[in-house]
């Protein structure tokens, strides 16, 4: 059999590889998990192969025909696609959401082979949705393919895990990201290095990022926000933390911002130059390295992952955001 999928999903060509072999045997699971990093490709390629299964033409999941298109614009009778709300990412999936979702998998499908439901981060049901889904894991109508996607099973029942085939997606090298960028989305190769190198493995991330400027604006706010710091003194720092304190949010991704800068400047301090990320701090970087100890930025490296530590377990967050900021190296760039 013959799939479209290498032109659906963004790299992640040996899952790919694998998926045809099934689909060709004709022995899909009934229950599939997906897994890996937030915007790694998930969803997309759950979505990619509801359209597979259910495409009318030899091509499978050709984008074109009729299925294809009811997928894309979300008008499949037999084909459920629920995706986490880009404005409310937790929001839960209820035991009222299951129950309806399984009314409809009770009946046989209206045009296609089968019923196909991608429920992207399932790791969002409650424990009542959970165990109302776990009874159609258990025994599936015939006609029924379930998807599920979640960052790690670890976030799931067991029970659930243990009933689906798990499909683990890796993260994709910087450079096929930058080639999918240069080719799918035209984007010239010099403006489509950096996002493909930020994105850490992640495609969905590089493409969120090119199509939205004010991520990549905010970062470097943010990266200009920790140079500035490192110029100044206590107060000064005391008082960012104040507000870090305040924000509604956890200072997670400014965490981990930071954190990848920091890699760059030991790679800097190694001599590894081709490796840094942060393409355009590249000559700060560099003055960051020159400037410091290799101690000092293996300091600032295991401080700022420690302070991500205990942000995941919610530990004291004012003393904790405190403590990073006024343990930075002290450094004018
Ligand atoms: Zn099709």
């Amino acid at each position: 059999m013959k799939t479209n999928l290498q032109n659906l999903v963004h790299g992640h060509n040996w899952a790919i590889a694998l998926l045809e072999n099934v689909l060709a045997a004709g022995n899909f699971p009934q229950s599939l998990l997906i897994t890996g990093l937030p915007q790694v490709g998930k969803m997309t390629l759950g979505k990619a192969l509801a359209m597979a299964l259910t495409c009318q033409e030899p091509l499978k999941g050709c984008g074109q025909c009729p299925s294809c298109r009811k997928i894309l614009s979300g008008n499949h009778p037999d084909v459920d696609i629920l995706d986490a709300p880009a404005d409310a990412p937790a929001a839960a999936i209820k035991i009222e959401t299951v129950r309806a979702l399984q009314r409809k998998l009770s009946l046989r499908p209206h045009e296609a082979p089968q019923r196909v439901v991608v429920m992207g981060n399932f790791e969002r049901a409650t424990t009542g949705a959970a165990n109302a889904l776990l009874k159609t894991l258990e025994e599936p109508p015939g006609h029924v393919v379930l998807i599920l996607t979640s960052p790690d099973k670890a976030r799931l029942l067991p029970t659930i895990v243990s009933r689906c085939q798990v499909l683990p997606l890796r993260s994709v090298p910087a450079e096929t990201i930058q080639q999918l960028l240069e080719t799918r989305y035209r984007i010239a190769p010099r403006q489509a290095e950096l996002p493909a190198k930020l994105a850490g493995g992640r495609p969905g991330w590089a493409i969120s990022a090119w199509e939205n400027p004010a991520i990549l604006a905010q970062r470097e706010t943010q990266l200009n926000e920790l140079i500035t710091l490192l110029g100044h003194g206590y107060a000064f720092r005391l008082q960012y933390a104040q507000q870090l304190i305040k924000a509604n949010a956890l200072p997670v991704a400014l965490f981990n911002l930071w954190l990848g800068w920091w890699h760059d400047v030991l790679l800097a301090k190694q001599g590894a130059q081709t490796q840094i990320i942060n393409l355009d701090y590249k000559e700060k970087v560099q003055q960051a390295a020159q400037g410091l100890s290799p101690a000092q930025i293996v300091a600032a490296i295991n401080q700022t992952y420690a302070a991500l530590q205990n942000l995941q377990y919610n530990l004291n967050s004012r003393l904790n955001i405190e403590v990073l900021l006024l343990n930075l190296p002290q450094l004018a760039l």
